[in-house]
């Protein structure tokens, strides 16, 4: 089974992911959690490269290339083996993180969302996507808070400094990818206390892959 967290910044999609690593341990069940951009040294370095703004004048359509380029990597040295070894995936992020930001905010043409997503997924599709919502006021201040937690001077990446219209329309982004891809996608509200929010998870989980 192949598991993605998809939603805006600070809606606890990491958080959950360890979560529901751990549930599905203790079930006995073998899987293994990631993240995009990243997961492999490769496509790591290509994360650094981008959240350090090294990217930031090439434009959406570049940058959709390079997250691309580092999920081709992801797929073909990690997420295959791992599924072709009968582990279950659960990624933070995927592809549609690229259609939310590059595509739909970043005004980066259909098209080319659509032929990078045929080229780096290689036919692997989640078999579900866990899309987190939050109303981005209560989810900035979930990144403030853990900005202060983790002793930053200033709150996270270039993408998180964006202001609360952008945030907004992202927001919409996600929850009309879920609307497109109805099967795949479920849309949760993640404002709610973590625990309870990992018991939805699990229920959606365990309904669907008993
Ligand atoms: O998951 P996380 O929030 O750590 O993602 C790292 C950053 O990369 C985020 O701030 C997100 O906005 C950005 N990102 C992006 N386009 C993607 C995937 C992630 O701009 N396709």
């Amino acid at each position: 089974r192949f598991i993605t967290f998809e939603g805006g910044e600070g809606v606890g999609k990491s958080t959950q992911v360890r979560r529901l690593l751990a549930r599905l341990n203790r079930a006995g069940i073998d899987a293994v959690r990631t993240r995009e951009p990243g997961g492999t040294p490769k496509a790591e370095a290509i994360r650094s490269f981008i959240l350090q703004g090294r990217s930031e004048s090439w434009g959406a359509g570049a940058e959709a290339v390079l997250f691309a380029s580092a999920r081709l990597d992801h797929v073909n040295e990690l997420i295959a083996p791992n599924l072709a070894a009968g582990r279950w995936v659960l990624c933070d992020r995927f592809h549609d993180s690229t259609r939310a930001y590059q595509g739909l905010t970043g005004g980066v043409d259909d098209k080319l969302i659509g032929a990078l997503e045929e080229l780096a997924l290689n036919g692997y599709t989640p078999d579900l996507t866990i899309v987190l919502d939050m109303d981005p006021d209560v989810a900035f201040r979930r990144v403030e808070t853990r900005a202060v937690e983790d002793g930053l001077a200033v709150t996270g990446d270039r993408f998180e400094k964006e202001d609360l219209v952008w945030h907004r329309r992202l927001r919409e982004n996600f929850l009309a990818i879920a609307r497109d891809n109805p099967e795949r996608c479920v849309v949760i509200s993640a404002d709610q206390p973590e625990s309870a929010l990992e018991e939805a998870i699990w229920q959606i989980v365990s309904t669907r892959f008993a």
